[in-house]
């Protein structure tokens, strides 16, 4: 065993410095991957990470906790905040420079411009919480434009949001590749979130009606049912019979526009999201005909 020193993970906070920092590796000829994060992050971040470290020479992380992707009575107040850990985390997975920028940075006084996305942000997700993707996107965009790096790594565990933000990299001409990395489950099939954290023991066994209802899709439609209907029926009955577990939607979709299909297709995915307690999640898979 080596005792040797190893120094902390470089950390930036503000754009110049990030930007310095980055030009010098530009400069060396490294090709950029970053990996957006709100942090306390868990193996699902670290996957990305690490595919960003396979893929890339020089590999950052930002770590903000958004404020105008949460709704007015949502979690904004008790997201996880866990720096130090994040750190940790983000130096074994491989990471070279972690930027941390405040709120101040982010939304200085006067910030008056936002970046919409039409249509694909106006369903499932948007449905219920309609101001959220507007302040992702516009989020997304501040951090690709501050990095400018050649690829950015984003999880398929939410997967509206990836949608979206292909959507508008290919609208804007932002010249970044967007790369979906899989979704990281626990054992059992949760997905993997910060916002698991939340749940009681008894809430996180119920929340594996998530996962549960989208296996029940994926092998009813594997076995060849052709009546999508019914089986978004069985995935609703699933999570409404479960104990503190409040449906909101359970459907399956065409993988590109996310419209609700009711025949099965080449792309295709289903997506879940229900309170579990107070606690929001949401799940996704893609299904593969028979
Ligand atoms: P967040 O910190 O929740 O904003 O997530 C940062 C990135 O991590 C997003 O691209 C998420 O899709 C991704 N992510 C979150 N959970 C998972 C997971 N379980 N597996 C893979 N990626 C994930």
């Amino acid at each position: 065993m080596s005792d040797q020193f190893t120094a902390p993970i470089t950390t930036v906070a503000e754009i110049p410095a990030l930007r310095a920092m980055i030009q010098t590796q530009r400069s060396q000829h490294a090709s950029i991957g970053f990996v957006p994060t709100m942090g306390a992050l868990h193996s699902g971040h670290v996957s990305l990470i690490e595919a960003a470290r396979r893929d890339c020479d020089f590999v950052v992380v930002s770590i903000f906790v958004n404020p105008t992707q949460f709704g007015p009575n949502e979690d904004f107040d008790k997201y996880p905040r866990v720096l130090e850990q994040d750190l940790a985390k983000c130096q074994s997975a491989g990471a070279d420079l972690v930027w941390t920028p405040t709120k101040e940075i982010m939304y200085p006084p006067h910030f008056s411009t936002h970046v919409t996305v039409e249509t694909l942000s106006q369903t499932l997700e948007g449905a219920t919480r309609p101001t959220h993707f507007e302040g992702v996107t516009t989020v997304v965009t501040k951090l690709l434009l501050s990095c400018l790096p050649d690829v950015a790594f984003f999880g398929a565990k939410d997967y509206q949001q990836q949608a979206i933000i292909r959507r508008m990299c290919l609208d804007l001409n932002i010249p970044v590749e967007i790369k979906t990395c899989p979704t990281i489950r626990d054992a059992d099939g949760l997905a993997l979130s910060s916002r698991n954290a939340y749940l009681s023991p008894a809430e996180r066994a119920s929340a594996l009606a998530l996962s549960r209802a989208l296996k029940l899709a994926e092998e009813k439609v594997r076995a060849g049912e052709a009546d999508l209907n019914q089986v978004k029926a069985e995935m609703r009955q699933l999570l409404n019979t479960t104990p503190l577990v409040k449906l909101d939607y359970a459907t399956i979709v065409d993988a590109d526009t996310l419209e609700e299909i009711s025949s099965p297709q080449s792309e295709m995915v289903a997506l879940v999201a229900a309170y579990v307690g107070a606690t929001r999640l949401i799940d996704n898979s893609r299904l593969s005909l028979p």
